[in-house]
């Protein structure tokens, strides 16, 4: 992103609008400036899955409140994003919503306009029309209304009066929704009444709309905070006043899927992590991303390096990993400029997850198991194909990976020689709310795709919530689970992602 000119300094402030949660709900210009950040500024509402388009060494700074407990107040917040694009940096304030719909966003556009510095304002999408959208209400309908107005249930705490006008709120046509309501709900729905309102008039609260934690309240404006006090609702809520809120019997399509309101565990790499997250918040799961293994080079890189470099000289070579051919085609381009240096070899894979990795660098897969997408499946498909006697084989590899391959295949009379490609290590960073949410909200699951992500994940010495299944992607990993004294309450029939996502379907829906 081109950056705008700032006669005093090169620095940047966007203040940018984080959407109300789910992650697809970013703006692509908001993204181009999470990308762009030398600094980001965050706060409470903003879903930290965002920070993730950060590129890395990118600096984050978490200003967050929480009604009363502020971290940091909105001067010294002003004095920071000042300071810090004074300093030539790229600094990328994130809110949620919308940053100037009571997001205090106006505030810090004067503070950096007073200051000289440079500084875009990126709308976003704001909690008050997609939280009820995506509970199944829409804010406006021909049917039902054509005036849509937005007020605070949380005025500045510090002014005397309110500057709302009930009487006028009251009598307005239309649609109403507040935000920050939820604390003073008695005060509010009873001074709608007391001017004049229905006490019929339908009404929902929205709380943490458009994660997969999402929980809505349907009332009326004469029950609602009575229902907030038994059902001990709270903050953060979106609240929607109006017929329109009948609509969604007919439209709550985001808590009609199979898997709304069960919250899953996902531990793969932070890498990976994205599309079995994905596929699972799809079909409506309260993901937790939890990464407990990062990929990293393997200790000897040179010799990875030198077989990389010879791979033409064999008949196969043989990829049992996704991160594998990552790793080999990283160091393969490093070397060569032109695919044709691959030579003539012919390819194996374990499965589908890594035939795709393949398949992206345009090359096809000669041999992949039928069904049984472990190491015994591929030499024994393998060696159905033809006689292994002096075949030469490279075979591309994770540092701790079974080493049966080459043992049978060099059984069979091959010739095998190991690539190291890469080394799992135990990811320790960033993981900390992931961890703090499984501890105090519990979980209905937790998947692990690899031996690695179970024997890290009880390095992490995390107590596993009573009740929680253990959904494992094969054998291996089921083998495992096992070996830490655990059960696995459902294994994937396919052991690949689709087939994991399958077998919790089936058991969770
Ligand atoms: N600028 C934000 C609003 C900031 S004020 C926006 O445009 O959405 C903070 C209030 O917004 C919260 O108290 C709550 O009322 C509402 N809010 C923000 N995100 C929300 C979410 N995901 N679910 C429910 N309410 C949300």
């Amino acid at each position: 992103m081109s950056k705008s000119s700032a006669p005093s300094s090169p620095g940047i402030c966007y203040l940018v609008g984080a959407g109300p949660g789910d992650p697809g709900l970013l703006t692509l210009k908001g993204k181009e400036c999470i990308e762009a950040a030398d600094v980001l500024v965050y706060d409470y509402l903003c879903n930290p899955e965002l920070l993730r388009h950060a590129k890395p060494g990118t600096e984050k700074i978490y200003v967050g409140k929480k009604a009363k407990d502020h971290t940091l107040t909105q001067d010294k917040i002003n004095e920071l994003i000042v300071k810090l694009t004074r300093e030539g940096k790229v600094v990328t304030r994130l809110k949620g919503g919308d940053p100037v719909l009571f997001g205090r966003g106006a505030e810090e556009a004067t503070e950096l306009a007073e200051a000289g510095v440079a500084f875009e304002i990126v709308p976003g999408i704001t909690s008050a029309i997609a939280g009820p959208a995506y509970a199944g209400i829409p804010v406006t309908h021909r049917d039902h209304c054509s005036q849509l107005t937005i007020f605070t249930g949380h005025e500045d705490p510090t002014k005397e009066e309110t500057s709302l006008d009930y009487a006028k709120l009251a009598k307005a046509d239309g649609t109403k929704v507040f935000l920050m309501g939820v604390e003073r709900m008695g005060e509010i729905t009873g001074k709608f009444i007391e001017n004049g309102a229905s006490p019929d008039t339908p009404m929902a609260l929205v709380r943490w709309a458009t994660h997969g934690r999402q929980q809505t309240l349907i009332a009326t404006l004469g029950t609602m905070a009575e229902r907030v006090k038994e059902t001990g609702f709270k903050a953060p809520a979106v609240a929607v006043v109006g017929d329109v809120v009948t609509e969604r019997k007919n439209i709550n399509w985001f808590e009609s899927r199979p898997l709304f309101g069960k919250r899953i565990v996902v531990t793969r790499t932070r890498q990976q992590v994205g599309g079995l997250s994905k596929q699972l918040r799809q079909l409506g799961a309260d993901v937790i991303e939890l990464p407990t293994i990062r990929i990293e080079e393997p200790q000897n890189l040179m010799a990875f390096g030198e077989l990389v470099q010879d791979c033409h000289n064999y008949e196969w070579i043989v990829f049992t990993s996704p991160n594998g051919v990552d790793a080999f085609f990283k160091m393969f381009y490093k070397l060569y400029k032109d695919i044709r240096s691959i030579g003539g070899a012919r390819i194996a894979v374990i499965g589908p997850g890594t035939a795709e990795k393949v398949k992206e660098q345009h090359l096809a897969v000669d041999m992949m198991p039928e069904k049984n997408f472990v190491a015994e499946g591929l030499v024994a498909a393998l060696k159905d194909y033809q006689s292994l006697e002096n075949v030469s084989v490279l075979w591309v590899r994770g540092e701790e990976t079974r080493e049966v391959i080459a043992n049978e295949l060099t059984g069979l009379g091959a010739i095998v020689d190991e690539a190291i490609a890469y080394r799992t290590v135990p990811e320790k960073d960033d993981n900390l709310e992931a961890i703090a949410r499984l501890v105090n909200e519990g979980a209905d699951l937790i998947t692990f795709t690899s031996a690695s992500t179970v024997d890290c994940f009880m390095d992490l010495k995390v107590a596993l919530p009573e009740g929680i299944q253990i959904a494992s992607i094969g054998p291996i990993t089921s083998d495992a689970v096992r070996k830490h004294g655990l059960k696995v309450d459902l294994e994937a029939e396919t052991s690949t992602i689709p087939g994991l996502v399958e077998a919790v379907q089936k058991a969770l829906a």
